[in-house]
């Protein structure tokens, strides 16, 4: 972390007046901050009574009701311009109620790849109707799927795939460093890291783009980021989006994952081997390869619109010139609901995912409310839906702001607290994106902690979770998460309670409040997100994205007032 001119004005602020000075208004406020509260809150969100909060179930009733109540009791004012604490967040839901797939070889006598059950793929279909077929559509492998200029890369290579089955893997191309062919090319999709053109978000628009009838993703445990079960409990159930004036008919017909063995079934069939068209992919030479296939899909689908909810409150700023700008702080309130199909516990109760940051959102708010005199600029705490579907409920409001953009200065987003105990260090995952960084780092500083970058960067996290609708529309971001080096604790427990925590409960019914959960290290890391965002909402400078980040350009496009919208 470069130590700039700001960290040195900041600290100096710090140490005088500001945030941590004992019996500062600021200071005050901050020390009000309760583990106890936390915990509470994620106790009810987190209950069976609350059915794993689903959008559009009685779990969404009684969480908006919840967060509405809490809101209101913490003594800020409804977000909504129209005087409620809602913002309405129209979904469409769509579930495949049958799927039915298969890769033919050869003729009627040739040899079939069936795709029924979910040990062997998952599909959906997004065009919303009742059914969507697939017949005798050529299969292709294109590699990653990615099409970068940026990075001097194109899998298709100017091939046709309209009307075809396009098969791809996950994650963006590994690319091996020229220099030091044991490490991947830090000068192509950031290395290690996941870029965008490695989430399947991407890979499922660009196949769209290209006319592709269906898009298949070959899942692989590492590169995903996630174990297969994950893919099959998020798809295998009803689905979201946003409403689309088309239907979403222009969308690719079937958007599916294949199990790793039914994709290693469907090379060998096809005479190759799959470890070979891996490595083929790899290269910026790759060209699109005919695997000699036909493929058939049939998706029925059930269709329905769902009023969803946002919700929403304002603590309004204290100058009258400036109260128009607006921080905004988000965590998702969602989870994945209940799932009748379940034997055993069919609620998934997203105790850590994320009933921990709407918790820690409702803390931040209730200590905001007991400021005796608001920040300069406008405070806006945002608790949003759909996360995820897709980051639907931020999508919504990043599309439908009830506050310009332009003068929306931060998004600061909580999706899983830390939940075991102190850290030295604080994690900004995308660390080094914007200016918040230096702020974050100044006033970690001041606990004696650091700030580090994602420890996983591979997984892509920084388009997982709501501040990427606020970044990609150009508004500075900040997704801050639990550091990894614990007091008191061995090396290695940071890394081995999260792994625990992938594998044994992400996105699975066991997300259940823990018995020895230590809410103390959340709390310190309330105080740096709190101090962050008082530091903007007070300050004189804006947040920027530094350069080379790949959102700056939109700001400053949205800032010289050419629109905010892509
Ligand atoms: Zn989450």
């Amino acid at each position: 972390m470069r130590v700039s001119s700001r960290f040195a004005a900041l600290s100096a602020f710090v140490l005088s007046a500001g945030p941590w000075a004992a019996g500062s208004d600021l200071g005050r406020a901050l020390d009000t901050l309760s583990g106890e509260r936390v915990l509470d809150h994620i106790k009810v969100l987190a209950s069976d009574a609350f059915e794993g909060r689903g959008p559009g179930t009685p779990g969404e009733q009684k969480t908006v009701a919840y967060l509405v109540d809490q809101f209101r009791a913490a003594g800020l004012k409804p977000g909504n311009p129209d005087g409620t604490y809602l913002q309405d967040v129209p979904l469409v839901g769509f579930q495949a109620t049958k799927t039915a797939g298969s890769i033919r070889f050869g003729d009627a006598h040739g040899k079939e790849i069936p795709l029924r059950s979910s040990a062997e793929w998952v599909g959906v279909s997004r065009r919303f109707r009742a059914e969507t077929k697939v017949e005798g559509s050529d299969v292709v492998f294109v590699g990653h799927g990615v099409v970068a200029p940026d990075y001097g890369w194109d899998d298709y290579k100017g091939v046709d795939v309209r009307g075809k089955t396009v098969v791809m893997l996950i994650n963006d191309p590994a690319v091996p460093d020229p220099a030091d062919p044991s490490m991947l090319d830090p000068a192509k999709f950031g290395g290690k890291a996941m870029t965008y053109y490695g989430r399947w978000t991407y890979k499922y628009e660009i196949a769209s783009e290209k006319g592709a009838a269906a898009c298949l993703i070959v899942h692989e445990a590492g590169p995903a980021g996630y174990p297969w079960p994950v893919v099959v409990g998020s798809w295998g159930r009803e689905n979201f989006d946003l409403p689309a004036p088309d239907d979403n008919a222009a969308r690719v017909g079937v958007e599916a994952w294949i199990a790793l063995d039914t994709a290693k079934a469907i090379c060998s069939a096809a005479g190759r081997d799959f470890g070979a068209l891996q490595a083929a992919a790899r290269r910026p030479d790759f060209r699109p390869i005919a695997l000699g296939a036909k493929a058939d899909f049939a998706i029925s689908n059930a269709v329905r619109e769902i009023d969803s909810k946002n919700v929403v409150a304002r603590l309004e700023g204290s100058d009258p010139a400036l109260r128009g700008e607006h921080v905004v702080y988000t965590a998702h309130w969602d989870h994945l609901g209940r799932d009748p199909a379940l034997p055993g516990d069919q609620i998934f109760n997203g105790a850590a995912d994320n009933a921990s940051g709407t918790a820690a959102l409702l803390e931040i708010a209730h200590a905001h409310g007991e400021l005796p005199k608001a920040p300069r600029r406008s405070i806006l705490f945002l608790a949003v839906t759909a996360e995820e579907k897709g980051l639907l409920g931020a999508k919504y409001y990043a599309e439908h702001p009830l506050y310009p953009l332009s003068t929306t200065l931060a998004d600061i987003n909580m999706d899983v607290i830390n939940l075991w105990g102190r850290t030295r260090d604080i994690v900004s995952v995308g660390l080094g994106n914007t200016t918040l960084d230096d702020t974050l780092a100044a006033v970690a500083a001041t606990q004696g902690r650091t700030i580090g970058g994602d420890p996983e960067p591979e997984k892509g996290s920084f388009y997982r979770s709501d501040h990427f609708e606020f970044a990609k529309q150009g508004v500075p971001a900040l997704n801050a998460k639990a550091g990894i080096d614990y007091v008191g604790k061995p090396e290695g427990y940071g890394r081995a309670r999260r792994d625990e925590y992938t594998q044994k409960d992400y996105h699975k019914p066991s997300d259940e409040v823990k018995p020895d959960w230590d809410l103390a290290g959340a709390v310190e890391d309330m105080r740096l997100l709190m101090s962050v965002g008082h530091d903007v909402a007070q300050g004189t400078g804006q947040p920027e994205w530094k350069p080379g980040s790949e959102f700056k350009a939109r700001r400053e496009a949205m800032l010289k007032g050419q629109g905010a919208r892509p």
